[in-house]
């Protein structure tokens, strides 16, 4: 089959599920169906699960995810006496945390534009914050021992349409006039860098580093334990109830009193109803290569080793793994009706083979490529792309939820947040406009997935023509926003 009758076909918004090229069929015939990351001999055993009853703490931590984790890191570095406890439903780093692109950006906001939108007088403070975030990443992976694979190539955005090169422009001058230190390449400066026929141009940006998502939350549970956290894998907490000055949380195989709890727990359903009016569960799939030879390198260059992400709405993300696999993620950003989360939604071969006939469009030069795995995550998104903060059952629970695709980084500081909100105080963070004040909240069910379905297919549409239709400018103009 010619390229271009695939490339038609798997651009086609209405494909039926399931159809698979010729050439992604090929590709992803062998591919595990599981996350690369957390399918490694290296992966710790799991720790005991919380059983029994009247076990007491002084703080819970429910989620054993970036959120979890560094909320009792950094409660114990607060507090050495504190007792704390960490308790996950399933594995660590099952959830997003383990998952992801391990794209580390500096930006507590989703991107710069989205916060000089959102909160253009809090720029200047949450650009330092978000400096001060990373450094105190970086800290703890130095004090802790914690080998993530960190390491800082920076972040390649690239235009594949004419009307992206006037984005990625528009996006280099916004950076510029914030003093971030980005270039501006042109065709040809992008392509010695990456070498894709359908670079027309691209931003490099210097500070985003990469990881790998999975030796992070394995190092940061060690980390917690060193500490004295006591952490509980396949523990789901399944309800919670005020007693006295603190929360009775039942727990699958028990229950226990704590003091005071933090939420890290995603876009999971059910856990604090509230929670759903804020957060979408929106899967995104991920393939990653088989690690590429010294010929295959040689023709797609990449010596920098960048982070790549192109300038459309609906995005691919890639990097090299340090045993030169290349991650491949995004475009599709599928929303189940209604708020469904299942493994069952993870495997899906129109999204996979619809990014691996990408990935050979973007480097027709690598066919022939197999993947070894594939697999999706769940991305809890809001309708303003950053976190929503706050307190439950008369404040002695907090939640830090709602990262929206962009929480590598933005975890740590969400977690600082909720135990700040937690324990009461009045503090910087508790104070920015981004923690007090809630994200709009999405419509009710059906009504939901009838304007999700709208919103990605006029975003599609503005990623084909370069327009934005007069749905996707009525929620400009309310504040509201569809993204992975
Ligand atoms: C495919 C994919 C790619 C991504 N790529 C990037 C990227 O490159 N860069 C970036 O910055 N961000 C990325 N993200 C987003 C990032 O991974 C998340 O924002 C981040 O991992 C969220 O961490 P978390 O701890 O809040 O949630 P999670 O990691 O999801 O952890 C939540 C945990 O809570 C547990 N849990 C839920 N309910 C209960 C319960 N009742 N009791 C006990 N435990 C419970 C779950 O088992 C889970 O382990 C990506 C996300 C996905 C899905």
């Amino acid at each position: 089959m010619p390229v271009s009758s695939r490339r038609k076909r798997s651009r086609d918004p209405d494909r039926p599920s399931g159809v698979l090229s010729e050439r992604a069929a090929a590709a992803l015939a062998d591919a595990r169906p599981v996350p690369f990351w957390t399918d490694r001999p290296e992966r710790p055993d799991p720790r005991a699960a919380l059983t029994g009853a009247a076990p007491r703490t002084d703080l819970l931590v429910v989620g054993g995810g970036f959120t979890g984790l560094w909320a009792a890191i950094q409660a114990k570095e607060a507090d050495p006496g504190r007792d704390v406890v960490v308790v996950d439903a399933g594995r660590l780093g099952d959830g997003a945390s383990g998952r992801n692109g391990g794209f580390l950006a500096p930006s507590l906001t989703h991107g710069l534009a989205q916060g000089v939108g959102c909160w253009p007088d809090e720029m200047r403070a949450l650009d330092r914050l978000a400096a001060e975030n990373v450094a105190a990443i970086e800290k703890a992976l130095t004090a802790y021992g914690i080998d993530a694979d960190h390491h800082v190539p920076g972040e390649l955005t690239l235009a594949l349409t004419e009307h992206q090169v006037t984005s990625v422009r528009e996006s280099f001058e916004l950076h510029r006039a914030h003093g971030m230190p980005v270039e501006l390449l042109d065709a040809g400066q992008s392509r010695a860098r990456v070498d894709s026929p359908r670079y027309l141009a691209g931003m490099y940006d210097p500070e985003v580093a990469l990881v790998d998502p999975a030796r992070l939350v394995w190092g940061l549970a060690r980390a917690a334990e060193s500490l004295g956290v006591r952490v509980h894998e396949h523990t789901r907490a399944t309800g919670f109830d005020a007693e006295g000055v603190g929360v009775r949380v039942s727990l699958d195989g028990g229950s226990i009193h704590a003091r005071r709890v933090v939420l890290g727990t995603n876009a999971s359903p059910g856990v604090l109803k509230r929670l759903s009016a804020w957060v979408l569960p929106v899967y995104d799939h991920v393939l990653m290569t088989e690690p590429l030879t010294p010929a295959q390198l040689a023709s797609v260059g990449w010596q920098g080793r960048e982070g790549l992400t192109d300038a459309g709405n609906q995005f691919h993300y890639y990097r090299r793994t340090l045993d030169d696999r290349v991650l491949f993620g995004g475009y599709d950003a599928n929303y189940h009706f209604p708020g469904r989360v299942d493994p069952a939604l993870e495997q899906s071969d129109a999204s996979h083979g619809l990014l691996a006939d990408h990935f050979l469009d973007l480097f027709p030069q690598l066919e022939g490529i197999r993947f070894t795995h594939r697999w999706a995550g769940v991305i809890d998104t809001t309708s303003r792309f950053t976190p929503v903060f706050g307190t439950a059952l008369g404040g002695r629970m907090a939640y830090a939820v709602g990262y929206t695709g962009l929480g590598v980084a933005s975890t740590r500081f969400g977690a600082a947040v909720a135990l700040d909100l937690v324990d009461g105080k009045d503090t910087e963070l508790t104070r920015l406009g981004m923690v007090r004040r809630k994200p709009i909240p999405f419509p009710p069910e059906p009504i939901r997935y009838a304007a999700v379905r709208a919103t990605r297919s006029s975003l599609a549409a503005e990623d084909r023509t370069g327009r934005r239709n007069l749905w996707l400018r009525t929620l400009d103009r309310l504040g509201v926003g569809f993204d992975s």
